[in-house]
């Protein structure tokens, strides 16, 4: 399984409270949503809620650390 789909299986909408998600890769030029999200890193992983349409962003190199994967995903997910 792969990052995005373990995004999309476990995503629990905060908003509506669905499940079921659209995973998305965004790679942004420096202005723009990188100005927004205030980080440095210009890629990031938008998980879009189905039910509502409300997404969440990810830094990708955060949640895919080598050996801190699954540690990450928990501590998002509230394990
Ligand atoms: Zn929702």
């Amino acid at each position: 399984m792969t990052l995005d789909e373990q995004l999309a299986a476990k995503f629990v909408c905060v908003k509506c409270k669905g499940s079921g998600a659209t995973v998305k890769r965004i790679a942004a030029t420096g202005a723009g949503i990188s100005r927004i999200f205030n980080i440095q890193h210009n890629k990031f992983v938008a998980v879009s809620c189905q039910q509502c349409g409300y997404t969440e962003i990810y830094n990708p190199e955060m949640l895919e650390g080598k050996d801190t994967r699954g540690d990450i995903l928990d501590v998002i997910f509230g394990g």
